[in-house]
Formats: structure tokens, sequence, C-alpha cells
């Protein structure tokens, strides 16, 4: 534990600090611009291909097949980039990509956008937290949709962590508001659905990390698919280790049904979203989300995790 009177608490916040650099140069560059002049700016671009790059994780990994699958991230609080309709996500260029507002029109663009993005919108309007979604068709994660199986808890500790709870949403008509809506109950304390009979959807704080759900989620399920091979009950991690798991979980700042209370607040306990920020509220949003992740990681490097 990090108990030594010799912890520099200031080099290492300059440390973690100068990591985010970048990342704070292009929330200085995000004011209320045009959507048009953001969605060409250089955080745009960044963004883009960020999408693009994780669109051919999701192909190499079996994730998304044909045309499947769909990524997005918001670019503003009320502005979402994503990919386009009937492409496969191998072959994405950084024009396929387009912006679109919260009602679903597009804004900036030339491709027609994926239908799934009911899908993404809904999660972003019930989520403030929410600034990037991944939807895929992994094929473990996918055969536990399609049993309505709900993977098992306690047995893997990054599982526990970066996942944690993903429960089966039910079954709708893919592209329509109603399959959208499916999701609403998990969107405030969960971050990875099974949807059943298609896929899963996953949100973060970045498209990257919305990947990684989606791959720890599929090897934990495959794992579990092996196991049960070998006819043996699974053994379990004890209770009280679990919820050390889940305060980890906690101080990185991921949802899960099991903190006390929800760590976003974005969904008011009648179900209805909270109001969306405007453009102009965008700078000092994403600043809070920023300034909190710097401070969970503080506080996870000075206890010495
Ligand atoms: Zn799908």
């Amino acid at each position: 534990m990090g108990s030594s009177a010799s912890v520099d608490v200031d080099a290492i916040v300059r440390e973690i600090v100068s990591r985010y650099r970048e990342e704070i140069e292009r929330l200085r560059a995000l004011p209320s611009a045009p959507p048009e002049r953001l969605f060409h700016s250089p955080p745009a671009r960044a963004l883009k291909e960020e999408i693009l790059a994780v669109g051919k994780k999701l192909w190499l990994r079996e994730f998304v097949d044909g045309n499947g699958g769909n990524i997005s991230c918001r670019l503003t609080d009320d502005l979402v980039l994503c990919t386009p309709t009937l492409r496969s996500k191998y072959d994405l260029r950084v024009e396929d990509i387009s912006l679109v507002d919260l009602n679903n029109q597009r804004v900036c663009g030339a491709a027609p956008h994926t239908s799934e993005i009911l899908l993404h919108l809904t999660i972003y309007k019930h989520n403030r937290d929410a600034r990037a979604v991944v939807h895929c068709h992994p094929p473990h994660a996918t055969a536990f949709s399609i049993t309505g199986t709900v993977p098992p808890q306690g047995v893997l500790p990054e599982y526990e962590v970066f996942v944690g709870v993903a429960p089966v949403s039910p079954y709708d008509t893919p592209g329509t508001q109603a399959f959208a809506d499916t999701v609403i109950p998990y969107v405030a304390d969960h971050n990875t659905i099974l949807l059943a009979n298609h896929g899963i959807v996953c949100w973060a704080d970045t498209v990257t990390h919305a990947e990684w759900q989606a791959e720890v989620l599929d090897t934990y399920c495959r794992t579990i698919m092996l196991a049960a091979q070998l006819g043996r009950p699974l053994t379990h991690i004890p209770d009280a280790k679990v919820g050390d798991l889940v305060r980890l979980k906690k101080k990185l700042n991921l949802p899960d049904p099991r903190h006390e209370k929800s760590l976003n607040g974005a969904t008011a306990p009648n179900g209805k979203p909270s109001p969306v920020p405007t453009l102009d509220g965008v700078a000092e949003e994403r600043i809070n989300l920023l300034s909190k992740r710097i401070a969970a990681e503080l506080a996870a490097r000075l206890n010495g995790h």
C-alpha cells in the first residue's frame, strides 16, 4: 500500500496530467464551433481514425461478419460520429463516418449512417457518461444471448472489474426504436448488454474501451463454455473478495448495479432521461469526466494498484 512518506504525490499528478495533456488540448479546441467545423477538426479526425481502428479489430476477431456491427462516439454531448450502413467494418474509410444529432438527423457527412443508430442514440440519451458505443456479434457472447443465459458472476477478476454484470435484454426487431428501448432499464448501471437472439452492445468513455469490453465478455463466455466441457462445477471467488473487485471498479468509475448508488446519475429514478446538455456545456462536461478519470487513476496509484 502507498503509506510510505516518500511518495511524491506532486510528481505522480504531473506524470498523470502529462499523459492526459493531448486530451486536454483537444477539449480546449472544442468550444461551440459550428458542427461542420467540428466535424472536420483535428479532434474529430482522431476520433474517426479510432473508429476505423476498432472496426478492423472487430472484424479480425470475428466479432462482426458481412456488414454487421456498428460503432459510434460522441463528438460533443449532442453530436455523434457513427459508421455507415452496409459496409464491412474492415473496409471503413474516414470519409464514411458521418455526424448525427440525438434525434437521428444527419448533420454532416455524405455516407448514409447505420440503421442501428437508434440503439446508440438511446444509450447516449439515457447515460451522459456513455461517450462511445460498440455493437457487434461475437460468437461466444452471442451463444449466451441466444440461450437467454446471463454469464455467471464471481468467477474471473478481469470480467468482474470491466463488465461484471451483463444482463440479457428482450428481443425486438433490429433497427427499430422498440429494439433500442429494450436496453433502457440497464443503461444507467451497466456498460455491456447481451441482446437476445442478436449480439451485444457495450458503451464506455472511448471507442477503444467499449471494444475492450466486447473482448473481455467474449473471452469470458468462451472460457465458461470450455470449463463446462470439463464436467466439473465452477469454483467461485469468495464474496468478500468479489467485494474488493467491485470497490476497485468504483474507483475506476465503471458502472455496476452492485454499487450502493449508481455512479452516473444520468437517469432519473422515474426512468426519464436527464436533459442533455447543449453544445455550450460540452467543454465543462467533458472536463468534469476527465477530472473524474484522473482522480480515479491517482487514487489507484496511491493505493499501490
Ligand atoms: Zn446487430
